[in-house]
C-alpha cells in the first residue's frame, strides 16, 4: 500500500510513521510513505500557503493552487513509475466519520492520498478534486495530520502480512460489530483483583463462551448504539438471558 500525505508538517507524519509494526512495515517495504509538502509549489519568498478568506471573517485559509500542484506532481510521479494513483482523501471535520467499515473498504486499495488542512480550513473548491471527505470524529483538530495518521494506521494493520497473528483482527473490537473481550495477562492476581477463572480452566468452549458472553455484555454497556444494531444469535440471546438471570455468577 502507498499512502501519499499533503501536509505543511511533514516532520508530524515522519515521526509517527517511524516508529512501531508501521516503521517495520515501511522498513519491508510492505507500505510506502511519501510527504509531499504545498510550500515545494509556492512561487513567493515566504512560501505562503493561505490567504484572507473572501468576504472576511478570522484566521486563514489554504489556497488550492499549491494543493492542486502538489496532487498533479504526485500523480504524475506515479504515472511515470508505472504505479496507480492514490485515492484521494480530504481530511475535514465535515467529512464521514471514519470507521472500521470505512478503513477494511480504504485497506483494498493500491494508493491513498491523504490531503491535511490547516489553519481555518482549505479553499472549498479543493472538495471537487478528491474521491471522499473524512472525519476523525466530531471535534475540531488544529490540522489534519493526526485524522490522517489514524486512516494510515488503522488500513495498514490490515494488510496481509502487517501484523504476525492475523487472526486477531477478527477477534478485535468493531471488527464484527462488538467490542473485544477483556484481556489479561501476568500476575493472576494484581492487589486482590484474580483474573476471572474461567480464563486458567484450559476449558476451551467454557473460554470461548465467557468471550463472547463479555464482548454482548461490554458492548451493550458500553455502547448501546452498536448494541442495538447487532443481529444476536439464538446461542447469543441465550447467553445474554442466563447472564441477566444470574448476575451473581458475573
Ligand atoms: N474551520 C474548520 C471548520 O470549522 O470546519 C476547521 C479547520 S481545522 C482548525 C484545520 C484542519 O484540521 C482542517 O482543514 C482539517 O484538515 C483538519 N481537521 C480538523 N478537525 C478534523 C477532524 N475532526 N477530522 C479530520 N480532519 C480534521
Amino acid at each position: 500500500m502507498r499512502y501519499e500525505i499533503v501536509t505543511i508538517f511533514p516532520e508530524l507524519v515522519d515521526t509517527a510513521t517511524r516508529a512501531g509494526l508501521l516503521g517495520k512495515a515501511v522498513g519491508t517495504g510492505l507500505v510506502e510513505i511519501e510527504c509531499i509538502s504545498p510550500r515545494r509549489f509556492t512561487t513567493d519568498k515566504h512560501q505562503s500557503v493561505d490567504d484572507a478568506p473572501y468576504g472576511g471573517g478570522s484566521g486563514m485559509v489554504m489556497s488550492i493552487v499549491p494543493i492542486v500542484a502538489a496532487l498533479e506532481f504526485l500523480d504524475a510521479q506515479a504515472t511515470e513509475r508505472g504505479q496507480t494513483t492514490g485515492h484521494r482523501i480530504l481530511l475535514t471535520p465535515a467529512g464521514r466519520p471514519f470507521d472500521q467499515v470505512c478503513a477494511n473498504r480504504l485497506a483494498t486499495l493500491p494508493a491513498l492520498t491523504l490531503i491535511c488542512g490547516r489553519y481555518e480550513g482549505i479553499d472549498e473548491r479543493v472538495r471537487g478534486l478528491v474521491q471522499e471527505e473524512i472525519s476523525l470524529g466530531d471535534f475540531v483538530l488544529n490540522g489534519g495530520e493526526i485524522a490522517a495518521m489514524a486512516v494510515i494506521e488503522a488500513t495498514a494493520r490490515l494488510l496481509p502480512g502487517m501484523l504476525g497473528n492475523q487472526s486477531s483482527l477478527a477477534e478485535e473490537s468493531h471488527s464484527a460489530g462488538v467490542l473485544e473481550y477483556p484481556q489479561y495477562t501476568r500476575p493472576r492476581e494484581f492487589r486482590g483483583q484474580e483474573v476471572p477463572a474461567v480464563l486458567l480452566s484450559g476449558n476451551h468452549a467454557g473460554i470461548e463462551r465467557w468471550r463472547r458472553l463479555q464482548s454482548l455484555l461490554r458492548t451493550r454497556e458500553q455502547r448501546p448504539d452498536l448494541f442495538a444494531k447487532l443481529q444476536l444469535s439464538a446461542a447469543d440471546k441465550t447467553l445474554l438471558a442466563t447472564a441477566d438471570a444470574h448476575k451473581e455468577l458475573l
